[in-house]
């Protein structure tokens, strides 16, 4: 804690100077506001701002390395038995995924994915060369009636989802199911909800097993399907790029969308923990790795804003590498920091309700913020407009932008020390690896995936390829059940 606190007295020392700093700059700006087509140059005490800014969020490279370090030791214990002492901040699950697609697959399969209040199912092609033709696909919301309703009428709704694309004729309409909330799985066909998230208070669910009430669901209307194979989506990320392995061997699957995850293929033998005596091959392990260095902080040095996250947080002291990294945080990092910046007189805009609201200054604000090169930042100004902060100067406009640009590369950052420390456990350091990622930050987010790239460069790794997976949730599941199902 003695780290924390020196961190806290260092950032109270830091505001203090900013204000001394600002206040008469505050009422320079006030005055001087820059026209938008006027000649940019930036005030002195906004330059040393933004220096402060660079500073408090900066990722160095042995930083990177200490995560890399210490992701790989939380890997380690969270693969071994239980010894009662420190368990792993990381759980490294079991996916139960013993076979990894090779594109050569074929067939129909099908796939149900329900990552939040939406629902699909699909009916897909294995076209045997890599590709996944989709022949059907079908989107519904789950009603806030069937989210705080009964088991029955919620896996009732789902089967006759699943009624709408099988074909009833068909000798066997194997499922893959792709289910994002947590579940403790005993095998590849079984898992128990742990806890409801995401607004769901469906009864009779939690501790039960979804896909036994799914498939009694199943039988009670007469659909002739059956769900064989449970996964979460960064399993089937991961699968769904192994199966077109045209780019290189896929080796994990990340998300990087409103939470992160990611999960990789690690030898059954070093499995510790797993209870079966085979030690032949390998198998899928899902991470969980947003958890990392919880509950105390030892890696990461989070800034005020972070520990200001996680105080107000529903999961305080839970998931603090995720808050530092996913689209579901930054947004609000940046929103803390402009209410510091609004109280010291850099930021005029304190009463707007996206300055002034938890939460409410999205992620996405920042990808339009950072994607502005006009010399007077005329896009941010129209954007701001748009979200009703109007009349700011270039000296604030300027300052956003860095403080944008600043979390996205920290996240970027402390994702490339995990993303290498996944291949490090694999020995893929010297060989070209695939690292499948979905998600919209990810896929979003300008200038992203190169940051990751550079970090992973600096600490030496210069093979890994980042693949953009889309559909990945749904696919990988079709995916798994083809090749869990097959009896070769
Ligand atoms: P999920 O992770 O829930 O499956 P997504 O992958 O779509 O869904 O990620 C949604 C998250 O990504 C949100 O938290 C949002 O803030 C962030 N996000 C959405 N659009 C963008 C964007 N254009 N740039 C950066 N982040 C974005
Ligand atoms: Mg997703």
């Amino acid at each position: 804690m003695d780290r924390l606190n020196d961190k806290r007295i260092v950032a109270g020392v830091t505001v203090v100077a900013v204000m001394v700093g600002a206040a008469a700059m505050f009422f320079l700006n006030k005055r001087n506001r820059t026209s938008l087509t006027s000649r940019s140059t930036l005030q002195p005490a906004y330059e040393q701002a933004i220096a402060q800014i660079k500073q408090k969020f900066e990722v160095p490279t042995d930083y990177i390395q200490r995560i890399k370090e210490g992701m790989e030791s939380e890997f380690k214990l969270g693969l071994s038995k239980p010894t009662g002492e420190k368990p792993s901040s990381i759980k490294m699950l079991p996916s139960f995924i013993d076979r990894i697609p090779t594109g050569h697959e074929t067939g129909i399969s099908y796939a149900l994915d329900i990552g939040g209040s939406n629902l699909r199912t699909m009916k897909l092609e294995l076209d045997g060369h890599g590709k996944v033709k989709t022949i059907l696909i079908r989107k519904s919301s789950i009603s806030h009636e069937l989210q705080t309703g009964d088991a029955d009428a919620l896996f009732d709704f789902i089967a006759a989802s699943i009624g709408d694309v099988v074909d009833e004729t068909a000798e066997s309409n194997n499922f893959g199911f792709t289910f994002s909330f947590p579940v403790d799985q005993t095998d590849v066909s079984s898992g128990k909800l742990i806890k409801w998230t995401k607004g769901f208070q469906t009864k009779n669910v939690e501790g039960q097993d979804v896909v036994e009430l799914l498939n009694n669901a199943l039988e009670r209307s007469g659909i002739r399907a059956k769900v064989t194979v449970l996964i979460n989506d960064t399993v089937g990320t991961l699968i769904s790029s192994a199966y077109d392995p045209s780019d290189g061997e896929t080796v994990a699957g990340v998300i990087l969308g409103t939470g992160t995850n990611a999960s990789y293929i690690e030898s059954k033998a070093n499995i510790e923990k797993l209870e079966t005596g085979e030690k032949e091959g390998v198998m899928v392990i899902n991470t969980e790795w947003g958890n990392f260095d919880s509950p105390a902080y030892s890696v990461l040095e989070p800034t005020e804003f972070d520990l200001t996250i996680d105080k107000n947080s529903p999961n305080f002291s839970c998931q603090h590498f995720e808050k530092m990294v996913s689209g579901m945080y930054l947004g609000e990092i940046v929103r803390l920091a402009l209410v510091d910046f609004a109280e010291a007189g850099f930021f005029s805009h304190r009463n707007s309700s996206y300055i002034l609201t938890p939460y409410r200054f999205g992620t996405e604000f920042m990808s339009e913020i950072e994607r502005d090169d006009t010399m007077q930042l005329i896009h941010v100004d129209a954007f701001l407009k748009r979200i009703d902060i109007n009349n700011t100067s270039y000296q604030e406009r300027k300052l956003l932008k860095e403080l944008c640009h600043a979390v996205a590369l920290r996240s970027a950052r402390l994702v490339s020390g995990a993303i290498a420390a996944i291949v490090d456990r694999m020995g893929k350091k010297d060989t070209k690896s695939v690292v499948a990622i979905d998600g919209a930050l990810f896929e979003h987010y300008p200038g992203y995936a190169g940051h990751i790239e550079q970090g992973l460069k600096e600490i030496g790794y210069n093979n890994v390829v980042l693949k953009l997976i889309k559909e990945g949730s749904g696919y990988g599941a079709a995916i798994a059940a083809n090749v869990m199902s097959s009896t070769e």
